[in-house]
């Protein structure tokens, strides 16, 4: 089996044990990046040199005996709203074009620190906003099942880039599902963590309390992985959890469900969802039944206003975090001519640097936090957030896991909702209730939906803090799964 069709897991034990280098394993992987990236645009920079040098300094700290864990010399893609002191840094939009960051942010120096190479920075929807990476500034990202069709966003290069074998693992964000739904629509794996478990310094903020750093891969052991080394306590980052990283390799390798109460959350599911969707969701409850798990129905009625109410509290936090791309300190600056006041070139600047759908969001957050409007829109929304987060509490109670399909449909034509802002927000129904509540969250491959042969995401939601039963429930699936269908999901897309 070549390089590239490995798992993590796999690849850091062969680098460990000396049978392949990483500057092996990196060229592979930067090889079939030059081999596929005409067809699927995952990657806003790619940089041969400095991805190899990065191997280079890897293999040498190995070489003089220095103890990286599991997954040194395994390559990366990494989301282009990390800062990288060593790459550019856009978040996809006009207004940080060729924009360099002095510094790495949390999540990157960790990736760094247990000798992951970074192989680029992957595309996305301007700033996270959206559901397909059709806001990027810099072009769409084409999914590998169909090339026709979007990889889900925002974190859609990242999703891409795994699932077409360009990187065995990614890095995303998820504000409302940007990591959840892009790997249930390109078949792969991805956790949104505990709000707090993963550090958000250097980070380009989005919705202050919503974002969340989480990883992609192709299979639940390997986003473990991930997921361990670069979680944990930030002092960097004022809403860090302090407490220890839940057990998730370990979980994700135990896979044992027996006992385990399921909560199928009544309010997902039923119009608006694809059939093929709700079929697999189906036989995924009843694998979990077949596998000792106690399954019964919980309802949260307030799920239904979560959309809502994540389109007025996010849109005001990013009014306010977008508020420092003022044309004085960051990459573009528009009409600075000398005759024009800093007033008129920020106008300028903001107005040619942001997409239209960055513009909206700026929009309705400042009208929501307006002075006479603030208590009905983002302070009623809020209210929502606390319901909300009750009502998870109430459901944990009762169950250990909560289910849902991850998303509603599988992937879209590309081009389909890009004029129908409703319609591209509502591929985050099942997902954003988590962003709002801070709970753990992950997507795990259950099939293909009849009508389309496309990928369909399990969701299964934890606990705050208890992330190791998402990928216990996740693993035990993925065994299940994979022992049905002999090989993974992925080994069913049509070969690029
Ligand atoms: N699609 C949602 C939005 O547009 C979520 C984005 C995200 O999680 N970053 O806001």
């Amino acid at each position: 089996m070549s390089l590239i069709h490995k798992t993590a897991a796999e690849l850091g034990a062969l680098i460990a044990g000396g049978e392949v280098t990483a500057v092996e394993v990196a060229e592979a992987h930067l090889d079939r990046m030059a081999e596929v990236e005409p067809k699927i645009n995952a990657f806003l920079h790619i940089d041969r040199e400095t991805t190899v040098e990065q191997a280079r300094a890897v293999d040498a700290r190995l070489g003089a005996g220095e103890r990286l864990g599991p997954l040194a010399g395994v390559p990366i893609a990494h989301k282009d709203i990390f800062a990288t002191a060593d790459m550019p840094t856009t978040a996809a939009s006009k207004i940080l074009e060729g924009w360099r960051p002095p510094y790495d942010a949390t999540v990157t120096s960790r990736l760094r620190a247990a000798g992951l190479v970074i192989l680029g920075k992957t595309n996305l929807d301007e700033f996270a906003m959206g559901s397909s990476t059709e806001n990027s500034a810099y072009g769409t990202t084409h999914n590998p099942w169909d090339l026709t069709r979007i990889p889900g966003g925002s974190s859609g290069g990242s999703s891409a880039a795994v699932a077409s074998y360009e990187a065995p693992l990614s890095t995303g964000t998820d504000t409302g599902g940007s990591i959840r739904q892009p790997a249930a629509v390109t078949g792969i794996v991805g956790m949104k963590p505990t709000y707090g478990g993963s550090s958000r310094y250097g980070l380009i903020a989005f919705a202050s309390s919503l974002d969340t750093p989480g990883p992609f891969a192709r299979n639940v052991l390997d986003a473990a992985l991930l997921h361990e080394v670069f979680s944990g306590h930030d002092p960097m980052d004022s809403t860090s959890i302090d407490a220890p990283v839940p057990s998730v390799v370990e979980a994700a390798r135990n896979a044992d469900i027996s006992g385990l109460r399921v909560g199928v959350v009544k309010e997902f599911g039923g119009e608006g969802y694809q059939a093929g969707v709700l079929a697999r969701f189906h036989e995924a409850v009843e694998l979990l039944e077949s596998l000792g798990a106690k399954v019964v129905e919980v309802s949260c009625p307030s799920f239904s206003t979560a959309l809502p109410a994540y389109y007025l509290i996010a849109p005001s936090e990013c009014s306010s975090n977008l508020a420092r791309f003022d044309a004085m300190r960051y990459g573009l600056r528009v009409g600075d001519d000398g005759t024009r006041s800093a007033e008129e070139v920020m106008a300028l600047t903001r107005a040619a640097g942001f997409g239209p759908e960055v513009k909206r969001r700026i929009m309705l957050g400042t009208y929501a936090l307006s002075s006479g409007y603030y208590d009905a829109y983002y302070g009623q929304a809020q209210k929502v957030r606390t319901v909300i987060s009750r009502e998870f509490e109430a459901a944990f109670h009762q169950v250990d896991v909560l289910v849902s399909p991850t998303t509603p449909t599988t992937a879209f034509p590309i081009g389909e909702r890009a004029d129908d802002p409703i319609a591209m927000y509502l591929a985050d129904l099942c997902t954003i209730p988590s962003n709002l509540s801070g709970n753990a969250a992950i997507s795990v491959p259950c099939g293909l939906a009849d009508e389309d042969g496309l990928p369909v995401g399990l969701q299964i939601m934890a606990p705050v803090l208890g992330d190791d039963r998402c990928y216990r429930v996740g693993a035990a699936v993925e065994r299940a799964l994979e022992s049905r269908w002999g090989g993974s999901l992925l080994s069913k897309a049509p070969a690029l």
